[in-house]
């Protein structure tokens, strides 16, 4: 880096949108490059990346400079589904933990406990 350093950006509230300034900071402090897959962004040429927040913000994670990275086109959606994977997981480790309880679904199907099959269900 060259320059003079500049304080960390913070984000006033978890909705503070990433401004311009920011984004292109990080995407030169990440030499243009995909945190997931390493390759290098052609947005010179016109390539769509984000400015992703590393932890997400559904996820407890702080909407500041520190948790940026960039995410190209191609990462975005396996990104956003493992945010949402690991959101349901740290939801159901926490709700257990405080013994709250889901609900059990149990798959109708053959019993293997003897009872027998209602009626109804066999043809
Ligand atoms: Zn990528």
């Amino acid at each position: 880096m060259t320059g003079r350093s500049v304080p960390e950006w913070q984000g006033k509230t978890p909705d503070t949108p990433v401004p311009p300034r920011v984004r292109d900071r990080v995407f030169t402090t990440k030499d243009g490059r995909c945190h997931k897959c390493s390759r290098e962004i052609a947005a010179n040429r016109g390539e769509t990346w984000t400015c992703e927040h590393m932890i997400a913000l559904a996820n407890g994670g702080e909407n500041r400079e520190s948790n940026l990275d960039v995410t190209c086109s191609w990462c975005l959606p396996a990104k956003n589904a493992e945010d949402v994977a690991e959101k349901s997981m740290v939801y159901r480790k926490r709700t257990k933990a405080r013994g709250i309880k889901g609900r059990r679904r149990t798959i109708p199907g053959r019993r293997f406990d003897g009872t027998p099959i209602p009626a109804k269900w066999v043809d």
